[in-house]
């Protein structure tokens, strides 16, 4: 058997598959959940938390599965194993563009879906849930359903729909959605493969597609940075704004990755943003160069650009701010990849630690949101917690969705148990500040994040997930043991 399906992105231990199923046409997947005695779909199986790792199930791969089925003037359809990226390229062909895309665009379509994936532009578009118009899903006896936004309730089916809230924030990956009156298609969006198996998306989509730039901005403390953002949130151009602490920084100094992709970081800056702003689709760079000179007179027009570099300026920081402007790519590709050298950073310290220290040790983070105005203080919860315990850790995320990922970088397995325990009262505090302990990754296998789901909605509230589950897959042959197991776990 082919082991590279045997493991996914989060290095969940312990991987093994009865066989490996990929389909070739999405004809051949009612017949292979048939046969199956347990089934576990995979796409790109960049799952961050084990929830595309096999468990001695069959495995269902969709990666054959890629044809593009229609192109509309506002929407898409494609087969579930349809790389993100393969979806930006055809519509950016035809000037149109899908926003809610994952950082990982080798993600697929059908993964996507699964997960209620989220990405930097989520802060303005929405996740994935909000652009799915209409699924096909195999489900557990293989029969095909087509779901259609807007046509069918849970109900329909026989599905008893959970009662407990959900975190009123705009990136939930927790568990089933459930709402009164819900729509049957928001049970399977972000269901982690254990309802049905998707074969087919249709996808909203925009046109034309905006022009972008980038505003990497170094700031001298937080409290600076937050009423800076608190402003940037307002403005329409502002597709999203990513955040980088003082340890970030200090990793990218460490790894030279400032250097190479020519950031200067100056002395005294606590943490930068990184603000990705959508301007006008046929803006030039010549244009844009002269907005910018422009805002600096009082006597400017109000463009989306002036308004951001007037914030900037007000701050106090534009003089330190880099800028890639509509059309300098190569800039924008630096820009990004220093943000980017911040995840790879700190997982080759995890390896590190895991190879020369102790093969127990693993990643160990968070995923967690916040409503924005309560992120200074969910920071504070972040450094106490971490601190308290003697952990060095670094937090980076989508600050513009109150959304960051505190990890902690371990120097012993001690440290990933105190870790586990601070996320878990991490959990507990955001859930108190009104926000959501699984923001976008899922819940997968992972059991801290399966802790969290159950610290979210208590044991009853996973019980209705359970029911949920029961009303479409009597047997559990989907994905057992992803986001919940079949029984309760002893105390
Ligand atoms: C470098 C990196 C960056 C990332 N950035 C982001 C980010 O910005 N935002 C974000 O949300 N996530 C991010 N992720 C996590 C990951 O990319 C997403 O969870 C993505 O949606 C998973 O897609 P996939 O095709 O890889 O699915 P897999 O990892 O293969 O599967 C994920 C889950 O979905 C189920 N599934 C997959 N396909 C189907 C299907 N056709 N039908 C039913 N169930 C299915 C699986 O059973 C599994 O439970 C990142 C991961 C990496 C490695």
């Amino acid at each position: 058997m082919d082991g590279r399906y045997l493991s996914d992105a989060a290095h969940f231990p312990g991987g093994h598959a009865a066989s490996v199923e990929v389909a070739r046409a999405v004809d051949d997947v009612p017949g292979i959940v048939r046969n199956a005695r347990t089934l576990l779909t995979v796409g790109a199986q960049s799952s961050l938390t084990g929830g595309a790792t096999p468990m001695g199930e069959v495995v269902l791969s969709t990666e054959k599965l890629t044809r593009i089925l229609e192109i509309g003037e506002s929407h898409i359809t494609v087969e579930a194993g349809v790389p993100v990226a393969a979806i930006q390229e055809t519509l950016a062909a035809r000037g149109a563009w899908f926003p809610p895309v994952p950082t990982f665009t080798g993600a697929f379509a059908g993964g996507i879906v699964a997960t209620n994936a989220a990405g930097a532009a989520t802060f303005r578009h929405g996740s994935v849930r909000k652009w799915v118009e209409a699924l096909t899903v195999v489900l557990a006896d293989g029969s095909v359903l087509t779901v259609e936004r807007g046509v069918r309730r849970p109900a329909d089916l026989g599905i008893p729909v959970p009662t407990y809230r959900m975190p009123g924030v705009d990136k939930v990956s927790a568990g089933y959605y459930a709402a009164p009156d819900m729509d049957l298609i928001d049970l399977f969006i972000g269901s982690e493969g254990t309802l049905g198996v998707i074969t087919s998306v249709r996808f909203r989509t925009l046109a034309p597609q905006p022009t972008g730039a980038l505003a990497f901005v170094p700031c001298a403390s937080e409290a600076n940075s937050l009423a800076l953002v608190g402003e940037l949130r307002r403005e329409t151009a502002v597709a999203a704004i990513e955040h980088l602490d003082r340890r970030c920084l200090e990793i990218l100094r460490e790894d030279g990755a400032d250097r190479r992709f020519d950031v200067s970081v100056p002395a005294g800056t606590d943490l930068a943003l990184l603000v990705q702003i959508e301007l006008r689709h046929d803006l030039t760079e010549r244009e844009a160069y002269d907005e910018i000179q422009a805002s600096l007179s009082a006597a400017a027009a109000d463009t989306p650009l002036i308004r951001v570099c007037r914030l900037l300026s007000r701050h106090g920081l534009f003089d330190d701010t880099e800028l890639a402007l509509p059309g300098q790519t190569h800039r924008a590709g630096q820009l990004i990849a220093v943000r980017e050298a911040v995840p790879a950073g700190v997982n080759e310290r995890v390896g590190r630690a895991q190879r020369e220290i102790d093969p127990r040790i693993a990643k160990t983070a968070a995923d967690m949101i916040v409503p924005f105005e309560r992120f200074g203080e969910m920071m504070r919860i972040y450094r106490d917690g971490f601190s308290r315990r003697g952990l060095d850790f670094a937090v980076w995320g989508h600050i513009s969705d109150g959304n960051v990922h505190p990890n902690v970088l371990p120097r012993s397995y001690a440290d990933v148990e105190r870790g586990k325990e601070a996320i878990l009262e991490f959990g507990r505090e955001v859930a108190r500040l009104g926000g959501c302990p699984l923001a976008e990754h899922g819940v997968g296998r992972n059991p801290v994040k399966q802790a969290l789901l159950r610290g979210l909605y208590g044991d009853e509230g996973i019980e209705q997930m359970r029911a949920v589950k029961r009303a479409l897959d009597p047997d559990w042959k989907l994905a057992p043991g992803v986001i919940f197991p079949r029984r309760v776990p002893d105390p």
